[in-house]
């Protein structure tokens, strides 16, 4: 086998991505990282001022978007370079609104895997083990503690110099887990040939070699 792909799902703030983007850059694969696409989303609802549960309307705004993800990690929303302006705690909880709906989930999905029509993916998300790409080779269900997700998020907006205090980003992730795990279309949860890591120990290195580890497993 010369190429997989890599399927990271888990919850918020687990650190998902920097893993996928380390991975990838290791293997010289194509990162996709699913959540900055429900956050484009929802941060163009907020924008427009547009009802996330109304279909119809959502329908139109869906059709009309353009997401593009650069390969150095560059968001751009119909031409807009938002890759700053999506990261926030609050753009992070319209994501996990606008996520709630099938309508969204439904074309989202469809551009993720028409994106990833070929081998050499790492793709994260929530769903990618257990809908985006059901058959990836390699499946890992990566979390960490909320105190531990809490902690590296507050940091890690800090030298950002983007102002939340620790408490509401610890409540907002407690929030995120919540309506992540319980809304009706595609919850997040471990898809059953997934991998389960828990990072609240490790370090960015660690993970990132465990999971090299692992891929080499999968390729021998
Ligand atoms: O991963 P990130 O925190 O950027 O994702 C933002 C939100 O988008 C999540 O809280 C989740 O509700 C939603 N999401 C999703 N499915 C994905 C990726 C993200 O529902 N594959």
């Amino acid at each position: 086998m010369s190429r997989i792909n890599i399927a990271i799902d888990g919850p918020s703030a687990a650190g998902k991505s920097t893993i996928a983007k380390n991975i990838a850059k290791k293997l010289g694969y194509v990162h996709l990282d699913t959540g900055a696409m429900y956050r484009c989303i929802g941060y163009k609802c907020q924008m427009q001022n547009v009802d996330y549960k109304n279909d119809e309307d959502m329908i139109k705004l869906l059709a009309n978007t353009e997401i593009v993800l650069t390969a150095d990690g560059k968001i751009y929303l119909d031409g807009q370079d938002v890759s700053q302006e999506i990261r926030t705690n609050e753009a992070g909880m319209w994501a996990s609104n606008v996520s709630t709906r099938e309508v969204v989930r439904k074309d989202l999905v469809a551009r993720q895997q028409k994106m990833a029509s070929e081998k050499g993916f790492v793709m994260d998300g929530r769903d990618i083990g257990t809908v985006v790409l059901k058959d990836a080779e390699l499946k890992i269900f990566q979390t960490a503690s909320v105190e531990a997700r809490a902690k590296r998020r507050f940091l890690e907006n800090q030298a950002k110099g983007l102002k939340e205090d620790y408490e509401t980003i610890y409540r907002d992730i407690e929030l995120r887990d919540y309506q992540d795990t319980h809304r009706e279309v595609s919850p997040l949860t471990r898809a059953e040939d997934a991998i389960l890591l828990d990072t609240s120990d490790m370090s960015i290195e660690e993970v990132t070699n465990h999971i090299l580890e692992l891929v080499e497993e999968k390729m021998k």
